[in-house]
């Protein structure tokens, strides 16, 4: 099911787009020129763009590479693309003041791929600053609007990104997850969002927030878009140490309506059980049931180390962002704010103290803290022991089971305001995301079905590069939910 904001014609997915093309050489242009009337008809209200190229610009690059003949896998499809992954000569704000006027000198890999394959970049996507939020309230411009209601938050970070495919304002996008962040707004905007193996797509040219967390993933309308993008975008780059030395299967392949083996899954209790939204498990329990007919069995276990890994994420984030984000003093990055004083201490304190939102100096401070001599050993080294159990404890239960299932958030999409008054309550959105990110695991999340008119989400995660057999079963639900 689409948002209002989507005509049959602007939520074409790639596929169809790459044969229509095929039929009919003028199809793109009025493709674009579709997707820009949806843009001029809903995104004063929506906002998911910092920044948006003019038509022009994007028919250039469509025409060029009709010239070349080089529309590639992604057929001229428009990606949207999160404002912490740069741009070349395209401004890149992290969503910060600090950043309000920086337009990067280079592509990041993620980019270049795109562009090498036929895609077009529509614009840059509002985000919560320096990606540390769950809402896209944090954004330093703006707040981005849910498109199956206005009073609600799309999620984040990369509500932007969701938000621009959801409504039909891009064909899909990229996003980034540190804990969450692709996943979260996926599940609240009704569409499919992947977070990558960590090191599968190289993060060379994303902005970081915690290094050893972070991957870049695609977002779409179906799980077959997100399939292309993945081809894309994945496979090992030399510019990032972190980068994975794997062949990079054709995931298309996965995305087919029948189990290509007979799956066992299971449902960590923990994540299905305190604070859930009875309407949120009601969907979860139906997409069971649909599973179950297409013979994937399911299991119940229990994991009670899950229930310190929002603490143990939120240590770990928060150190690595301390440390990330020193680097924006406005000397050697960061819009300087001129201080009276004379010393440089003045203009760096000055810019630190006006460039950058409350959550982000909120975060470096706790980071601070937590790396400090004499806490240290006390909070970041034991975050990071309990990371490390939590790795082995996955290692052992996909021993057993192929992936496991979760509601992707909690709760319904809150409304404007409502979560970001409380630090607590923000950060407990992402209950179900973080351990993923902790492990390194991939995960996507697929639409399950709607309550009330709004999304909900479903978390399909599994053992390291398991990205084929978890967008395999995403499709049967997928399948499932409209067949
Ligand atoms: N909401 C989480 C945080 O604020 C995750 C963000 C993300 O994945 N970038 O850290």
């Amino acid at each position: 099911m689409l948002p209002p904001q989507c005509t049959q014609f602007s939520s074409i997915s790639i596929k169809t787009l790459r044969e229509r093309v095929r039929e009919d050489s003028d199809f793109l242009f009025k493709y674009v020129e579709e997707v820009y009337r949806a843009i001029e008809r809903y995104e004063q209200r929506l906002r998911a763009y910092i920044t948006l190229r003019p038509i022009s610009e994007v028919i250039d690059d469509i025409e060029n590479l009709v010239k070349h003949g080089k529309l590639g896998p992604l057929g001229g499809a428009l990606v949207a693309v999160k404002d912490n992954i740069s741009t070349k000569g395209i401004r890149t704000t992290c969503g910060s003041k600090m950043l309000e006027n920086y337009v990067p000198p280079y592509d990041a890999t993620a980019v270049s791929r795109i562009k090498n394959s036929g895609g077009v970049v529509i614009g840059k996507t509002n985000m919560d600053e320096f990606a540390m939020g769950s809402t896209t309230e944090n954004s330093a411009f703006y707040p981005t609007l849910n498109p199956w209601d206005y009073g609600r938050v799309p999620g984040g970070s990369s509500g932007g990104s969701a938000v621009a495919v959801a409504a039909c304002e891009a064909t899909v996008s990229l996003g980034s997850d540190t804990g969450g962040s692709i996943r979260l707004p996926a599940a609240y905007t009704g569409i499919v969002g992947l977070k990558p193996t960590y090191g599968l797509v190289s993060r060379y040219g994303l902005v970081a927030y915690g290094s050893s967390l972070d991957q870049i993933g695609p977002m779409g309308r179906c799980v077959e878009d997100v399939a292309i993008v993945l081809n894309v975008i994945s496979g090992h780059d030399p510019r990032d140490s972190t980068s994975l030395r794997v062949n990079v299967e054709n995931f298309e392949k996965y995305v087919v309506d029948y189990p290509l083996k007979r799956y066992r899954v299971v449902v960590l209790e923990e994540m299905v059980s305190e604070g859930i939204d009875e309407k949120v498990m009601k969907i979860f329990n139906s997409t069971l049931d649909v599973l179950a007919k297409r013979d994937v069995t399911v299991e119940f276990r229990k994991m009670p180390l899950l229930h310190y890994s929002l603490p143990t994420y939120y240590i770990i984030a928060m150190a690595e962002a301390s440390s990330n984000l020193a680097r924006f003093d406005g000397l050697r990055y960061g819009t300087r704010s001129e201080a009276e004083g004379k010393l440089w201490v003045d203009a760096y304190r000055k810019t630190r103290m006006t460039g950058f939102g409350e959550e982000v100096k909120r975060r470096i401070l706790l980071g601070t803290y937590v790396l400090s001599e004499g806490l240290y050993e006390g909070y970041y080294l034991k975050a990071a022991k309990v990371r490390r159990l939590l790795h082995q404890e996955f290692t052992k239960l996909f021993r057993e089971y192929d992936a496991a299932l979760s509601p992707t958030s909690p709760t319904l999409p809150p409304r404007l305001g409502e979560a970001i008054v409380d630090p607590i309550k923000l950060y407990s959105l992402d209950i179900n995301t973080v351990p993923i990110n902790l492990a390194g695991l991939p995960a996507i999340s697929v639409p399950g079905g709607f309550a009330e008119g709004l999304p909900v989400g479903i978390q399909i995660f599994g053992p390291p590069l398991s990205e084929g057999f978890l967008l395999n079963i995403a499709k049967l639900i997928e399948s499932g939910r409209s067949g």
